[in-house]
């Protein structure tokens, strides 16, 4: 999973038809799209996948943000790329983000900042099951997953 990451469009940047820009930012940067939808989160599913923040006093205000509207979860490949991705979010906090960072570019506040990545790779790997199931995985894997049954059969 060393080469995966989750990232979600949030939904100040879906209000605002960010998408588009968005994306292309990613993809100028590198980053294959593996798997992607639009989706709007309930009270459950977004405390679930924020359950390690639930204690902090921003928790309540996040998930009001994060159900406030669609947002768009998108499976990322590349070399490194939980870190990669962290570099070309930026900070969490726009007015700190490096300069050429999405937040920094596009983010308003601390709370909307535009964009979610994951942390780690096994935060990765946890979030990536939050949104996407094995089969829709595996749809967009055809090809890799025909090689390696391949590779294997020949042996
Ligand atoms: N957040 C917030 N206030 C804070 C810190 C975080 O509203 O003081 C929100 C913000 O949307 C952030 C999310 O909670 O992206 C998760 O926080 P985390 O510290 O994990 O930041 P991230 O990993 O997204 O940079
Ligand atoms: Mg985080």
């Amino acid at each position: 999973m060393g080469n995966k990451t989750l990232a979600i469009i949030k939904p100040d940047a879906v209000k605002r038809n960010l998408i588009g820009q968005i994306i292309k930012e990613i993809t100028d940067a590198g980053f294959k799209i593996k798997a992607m939808k639009m989706v709007r989160l309930t009270k459950d599913s977004a405390g679930g996948f924020y359950e390690i923040h639930k204690e902090r006093p921003f928790f309540n205000n996040l998930i009001e943000f994060m159900t406030s509207g669609p947002c768009v979860p998108i499976v990322l490949e590349k070399d490194n790329a939980v870190p990669a991705f962290r570099k070309l979010i930026g900070a969490t906090d726009p007015a700190e983000a490096d300069e050429g960072t999405i937040r920094k570019f596009y983010a308003h506040s601390k709370s909307e900042n535009v964009i979610h990545g994951s942390d780690s790779n096994k935060n990765a790997a946890i979030e990536i099951a939050h949104f996407f199931s094995r089969m829709e995985l595996l749809e967009n894997y055809q090809e890799e997953t025909l090689n390696r049954y391949r590779i294997l059969s020949e042996r």
